[in-house]
């Protein structure tokens, strides 16, 4: 399919690099609930690389908020039946299937390359990984977390912002067994993370820079607060 009709009603959008999109180069970090609305939106939008990394398999359970699965992929490698369907989505774009665990071992491997590191998962001690990771490569991490109604998204960039190991975000993203998430507070604050994810990667810069949003879905309400960068942080300090 032409390019140029594929983006036809976003090319001219005031601010917009369509060509800069197609030479950026995202690593998504989960392909579950977030992951699944970031990513279709990202391909879907002509992000020229979407790394799509994460070790589990479709259960069940994912369906609920997983819009890239459907019923027969219960047991298949998220990555690659994510990777499949977005490649119907666009195959003018690059889109690479990691079917691997983020540690602090695999992580180089896993983001070398990016321009920027987006947040689709569900336990601190894998972000705070992609944190570190983050801050010493000085690329921008993309962070979003959702508990029930609520969700979080902050753009994390020192030392122009704070990092995550800064601050004491909400602790709604604790790994734990059964966690409770809704499919719609998944897709909104995912959507919020495309859409920033969108912004830097067109006109690098970030609204949620050194931000922090908070959404109540229930009460279709967002509220906005500006993050300190803590001076003694064990990640960020001193580094710069
Ligand atoms: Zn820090």
């Amino acid at each position: 399919m032409s390019n140029t009709e594929r983006y036809l009603r976003q090319e001219k959008i005031n601010g917009w690099d369509q060509d800069k999109l197609a030479s950026a180069s995202v690593m998504i970090a989960g392909v579950g609930g977030l992951g699944s609305a970031i990513a279709t939106y990202l391909v879907s939008a002509g992000v020229g690389t979407v790394r799509l990394v994460d070790s589990g398999r479709v259960e069940e359970s994912n369906l609920n908020r997983q819009v890239l699965y459907t019923e027969i992929a219960v047991g298949a490698p998220k990555v690659d039946v994510a990777a499949a369907r977005l490649g119907v989505i666009n195959s003018d774009i690059t889109i690479e299937p990691v079917f691997m665990s983020i540690t602090k071992n695999t992580v180089t491997e896993i983001a070398f390359g990016a321009d920027l590191i987006i947040d689709g998962l569900d336990d601190d001690e894998t972000r705070h990984i992609l944190n570190k990771y983050s801050v010493e490569n000085q690329i921008p991490y993309l962070y979003g977390a959702v508990q029930e109604w609520e969700g979080y998204v902050s753009f994390f960039n020192p030392p122009i912002t704070p990092c995550l190991a800064c601050l004491n975000v909400p602790r709604a993203q604790e790994k734990k067994q059964n966690q409770q998430v809704l499919g719609v507070a998944s897709g909104l604050i995912g959507l919020h993370q495309a859409t920033e994810a969108l912004i830097f990667l067109s006109e690098g810069r970030a609204t949620l820079s050194g931000k922090l949003m908070i959404m109540d879905c229930k009460r279709h309400s967002i509220e906005i607060v500006s993050l300190g960068i803590d001076p003694s942080c064990p990640v960020c300090s001193g580094r710069f």
